[in-house]
């Protein structure tokens, strides 16, 4: 590490993953991006977010105007319209009056949150709250959720509420693409018979659902294999929080969180395109997580999973 003068001390090394590294904020000499943003690409959903237990948990898809979870709040973040809070932990949720707050500020819309049914009465009373505080309106559109409803985002897209098992009342979500597809009689039709069909009233499609992306928050195992559509998503994201050997899986499931074991135990049952595995404990160093990930993992799953640091 070269120093360029004498008065400076040493660069840090610059790497996105220390901003984990555990310096104390006197020895920062640099602003630190606290509201890192990853991304990727596949099949026209472009996946955005970061996500570390205890730090900050936050998703979005601009392409499907949704996001999930609000832990924190990048500025770029603050156009998507419908959000999906998993839970009420404040990891995930502290932003909330936040992103409610710049919306109104930038002259935007007010925006949908989707959360818990248990944590609408209490999120209300935080946004009041904040309104005396800040003297600013706190214009959110909450809508709680169960379980087992589901959520039409539009003609196209629909949501559905999965129930998950943590340490407070937390949901897990599907996001499916509805299409319509022509049944196969009618396949050798042409265009014009298609549509004089049609217009005689018969009904010559039928709607299929493609899973496009799941995302189950914080959860143990149960929020997995209780939702088995989850495992044929395109895009799934879930957390691994644990993937040290040491760390007891009855203790972590007992906590509601998954450890890299759950993983490799059902790598056959996962038909994701993508399984990004995310919401690491910040006990390892990120090179470390990635190491014993790419190691524990069999072929087949290790290169469609990211780790997500
Ligand atoms: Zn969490
Ligand atoms: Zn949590």
């Amino acid at each position: 590490m070269r120093n360029q003068g004498t008065h400076e001390r040493p660069r840090p090394k610059r790497k996105d993953a220390d901003v984990f590294a555990g310096e104390l904020p006197e020895e920062l000499e640099y602003p630190v991006d606290n509201a890192p943003v990853r991304s990727f690409s596949h099949k026209g959903m472009t996946i955005e977010g970061y996500s570390r237990a205890a730090v900050q948990t936050y998703w979005r898809v601009p392409e499907l105007k949704l996001g999930f979870d609000l832990g924190l709040q990048p500025w770029s973040f603050m156009s998507t319209p419908n959000w999906f809070v998993s839970h009420a932990h404040l990891d995930h949720i502290a932003a909330l009056p936040v992103y409610v707050a710049r919306r109104r500020l930038m002259r935007m819309e007010p925006p949908t949150i989707y959360l818990p049914a248990e944590a609408v009465d209490p999120v209300h009373a935080l946004m009041r709250a904040y309104q005396r505080l800040d003297r600013g309106k706190q214009a959110a559109n909450l809508v709680g959720l169960e379980p087992g409803q589901e959520v039409e985002l539009s003609r196209e897209l629909i949501v559905s509420v999965l129930e998950t098992r943590h340490t407070i009342p937390s949901l897990g979500f599907l996001v499916w693409e509805r299409r319509k597809k022509l049944l196969p009689q009618y396949h050798d039709l042409s265009g014009p018979e298609i549509r004089d069909l049609r217009l005689s009233g018969v009904e010559v499609t039928k709607e299929i659902r493609l899973g496009r992306l799941a995302y189950l928050g914080d959860t143990n195992p149960a929020g997995l294999d209780g939702n088995p559509e989850a495992y044929n998503a395109e895009i799934l994201i879930l957390e691994m929080t644990f993937v040290a050997r040491n760390e007891r899986p009855d203790q972590i499931h007992k906590f509601g969180h998954m450890h890299l074991d759950d993983f490799v135990s059902r790598a056959d049952r996962f038909k994701n395109d993508w399984i990004i595995a995310s919401h690491f404990s910040t006990r390892l160093h990120p090179e470390t997580i990635q190491k014993i990930v790419s190691r524990a993992l069999p072929e087949g799953l290790r290169d469609r999973v990211k780790v997500w640091l």
